[in-house]
């Protein structure tokens, strides 16, 4: 059965269509939904009991269940959820100042073999459904009695590998009769899958770009990243040109500083020269460890020294916070879980 979660309005709409109903009842539903949070049909208390039927005949409502929730000692939540079909991926809440934040899962597992993050050490599974997307945030929201005001793709998966559904689930997310979450406040973040960086900026989708970039020349990218092999660094920064051109918005690079690897104030000087007269925002990481990760943090002088240096030259540089790493919430350490590991 399909669920109802995974549609956007206007496709709920047709569906609703097929099913001989009259369009504003898909807003009813969407309502009950997205405003209201319902996890039964039934609930949907103005809606006539036969098209309540009808609905549960033909849809799911794809409740996701919590398996466990952790809290950080700096009150970032790290939430477990199973998606229904046995697997269990990872969702993150983050109190920021300006309000609170989700770090969202695109896939269950990921392809890109990112040698410094958790997620890609289990195989892949699957892609979630625009719906699955967006279910964890209701189901957050939800249980924890809060509006999200931020989402961030940036938990497990790369999104652009999802890309059909992350859309969707972004223009589920954007509806204001839904979670009316404007564009600007989502962000999603690639390791550089070029081409979809493109059509991104063909659709003038006016959510923020990140880039995963972590080195700034070949070799150590690719040593790092494989997707790097399939999209070198001049193809991605001509992709990133592009984009800014066409939208005219900034692009924040990420790069995880890891001690010895890619740390030194050469690295700086290659960062300056590569992102010189862009539009851009570099984020840095302190590398997060992971199992088996052979990367370690940059030292706390050596990651000041470096966004000091991208500053003086011209290059915006901010170090993000670490939240949740006692968790295991912290950028790359979220991972597809197996259902052995929940025990
Ligand atoms: N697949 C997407 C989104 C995932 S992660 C991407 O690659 O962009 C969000 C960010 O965390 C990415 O920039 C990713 O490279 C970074 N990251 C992964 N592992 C990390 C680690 N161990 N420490 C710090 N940052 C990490």
């Amino acid at each position: 059965m399909k669920n109802i979660k995974d549609y956007n309005l206007d496709e709920l709409k047709e569906e609703f269509k097929e099913l001989g109903e009259k369009p504003y009842r898909a807003e009813q539903v969407y309502i009950w939904l997205y405003k209201d949070k319902v996890k039964e049909f039934d609930e949907m208390t103005n809606i006539s009991k036969e098209l309540r039927q009808k609905l549960k005949e033909n849809f799911t409502l794809c409740n996701f269940k919590i398996v466990k929730k952790l809290e950080s000692k700096d009150g970032t939540k790290k939430f477990l959820f199973d998606v229904l079909d046995g697997n269990m991926i990872e969702t993150v809440l983050m109190e920021y100042h300006h309000g609170r934040t989700l770090c969202v899962s695109s896939q269950i597992g990921c392809k890109m073999g990112c040698k410094f993050c958790a997620s890609t050490g289990i195989p892949f599974i699957r892609n979630l459904t625009a719906g699955e997307i967006v279910e964890q945030i209701l189901a957050v929201e939800q249980e924890e009695k809060v509006k999200i005001s931020n989402i961030v793709f940036m938990g497990i998966g790369e999104p652009f590998d999802n890309f059909e559904n992350v859309i969707n689930a972004i223009s589920i997310l954007n509806n204001p009769k839904g979670l009316n979450i404007g564009a600007r406040h989502i962000s999603i973040s690639t390791s550089g899958i070029v081409p979809k960086i493109y059509e991104l900026a063909d659709k003038k989708i006016q959510c923020t770009l990140s880039i995963s970039l972590h080195a700034t020349n070949n070799k150590k990218r690719s040593e790092m990243m494989p997707v790097n092999n399939a999209y070198p660094i001049e193809e991605l920064i001509k992709a990133c040109k592009y984009y800014i051109e066409k939208t005219n918005k900034r692009i924040s690079f990420e790069y995880a500083l890891a001690k010895d690897n890619n740390d030194n104030l050469e690295d700086a000087k290659g960062l300056v020269k590569l992102l010189h007269g862009m539009l851009a925002h570099v984020n840095l990481i302190p590398i997060n460890k992971i199992e088996n990760g052979k990367f370690v943090k940059s030292t706390d002088n050596n990651i000041i020294r470096f966004r000091d240096y991208l500053n003086e030259h011209g290059i915006v540089a901010t170090i993000r916070r670490e939240l949740g790493s006692d968790i295991d919430a912290a950028c790359g350490q979220l991972r597809r879980k197996t259902i052995e590991e929940k025990r």
